[in-house]
C-alpha cells in the first residue's frame, strides 16, 4: 500500500514516460517500460519449446523434450537459459542497465524465477561475464556483475568477480570478420586467474544477453581448461 501511494505520488511530481511507447508509467518495480510493454514481452515459461542445450526459443509447433537447435552443439557450457526474447520491455531495461547501475524489481524477479530452473544443480559459484578494465572504468560499473549479485542473493550462492578476468579490450573490427574470427577474437580474451577457485566447481555464468553464444562459450571453455566441472548460463534475455 505505501508502494501504490508511493508510486502515485512519484507520477504526480515526476511524471515519468515509458522508453518504449511513452505511455506514462504506473508502478516504478516495472523500470523504465510500462506495464503494456511488460505484457507484449516474450517471456519463457517452464512449458517453452527450447533448445536443451542453449535456450534457443523453437517454432516448431510440437514441443520434444530432446529438442536442439543444432547452432550450439560445439558450444563448451552445459546448459544456456534465459528469461525471454530481447525485445521491448527487457530489450530497453537492459539497453538502461547499460547506462545506469538500476535493475527494475520486474526484472530481478524474472532473473530470480529463471535462476531456479532444475538445470542449474549443485552450484558452488556465479560468476558474472566479465568487463575488460578499460570498459570498467568507463562505465563505472558491470551490468554482468549487478545481475549476478540478484542471483547470488536468491539462490544463496556466492558470488566471485576475480578468478575470471577479460585479458584484453577487443580493439579489432568484428563487425568486419566472419563467424569463426569473430569466435577466435572472444576466445582470446578470458583468463582464468585462480585456478584453485575454478577446480571441481559448478559454475553459473551471468551475463545481460545471450546473442550467438560465442561470448558465454569461450567463458565455459578457459574455466574447463581449469578444472570446472559443469558451466551452466543465465542470461537476462536471449536474441530470437
Ligand atoms: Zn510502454
Ligand atoms: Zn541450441
Amino acid at each position: 500500500m505505501f508502494q501504490t501511494a508511493y508510486d502515485s505520488l512519484l507520477t504526480l511530481f515526476y511524471p515519468q514516460i515509458c522508453e518504449i511507447c511513452e505511455n506514462s508509467l504506473e508502478k516504478s518495480e516495472n523500470g523504465i517500460a510500462c506495464e503494456g510493454c511488460w505484457q507484449e514481452t516474450r517471456i519463457f515459461s517452464p512449458k517453452e519449446n527450447l533448445c536443451v542445450k542453449c535456450g534457443r526459443f523453437l517454432y516448431s509447433s510440437r514441443p520434444e523434450r530432446t529438442a536442439n537447435c543444432h547452432q550450439c552443439l560445439e558450444h563448451s557450457y552445459e546448459n544456456a537459459r534465459a528469461t525471454g526474447i530481447y525485445e521491448k520491455a527487457l530489450a530497453a531495461s537492459i539497453i538502461h542497465l547499460k547506462r545506469e547501475p538500476y535493475i527494475c524489481r520486474r526484472l530481478g524477479r524474472l532473473l530470480e524465477e529463471a535462476s531456479e530452473n532444475p538445470l542449474f544443480e549443485d552450484l558452488s559459484v556465479i560468476i558474472p561475464i566479465p568487463l575488460s578494465k578499460k570498459r570498467l572504468l568507463a562505465r563505472g560499473f558491470n551490468q554482468a556483475e549487478l545481475l549476478a549479485e540478484i542471483v547470488s542473493k536468491h539462490l544463496q550462492v556466492q558470488i566471485d568477480t576475480r578468478s575470471l578476468i577479460r585479458s584484453k579490450h577487443a580493439k579489432v573490427h568484428r563487425a568486419g570478420m566472419d563467424r569463426r574470427g569473430r569466435e577466435l577474437s572472444v576466445k582470446r580474451s578470458f583468463e582464468v586467474k585462480r585456478v584453485n577457485k575454478i577446480k571441481g566447481k559448478n559454475i553459473l555464468l551471468i551475463d545481460d544477453v545471450l546473442t550467438s553464444g560465442a561470448t558465454v562459450s569461450s567463458c565455459a571453455s578457459v574455466l574447463k581448461k581449469s578444472g570446472a566441472e559443469n558451466v551452466y548460463v543465465l542470461t537476462a534475455a536471449r536474441a530470437a
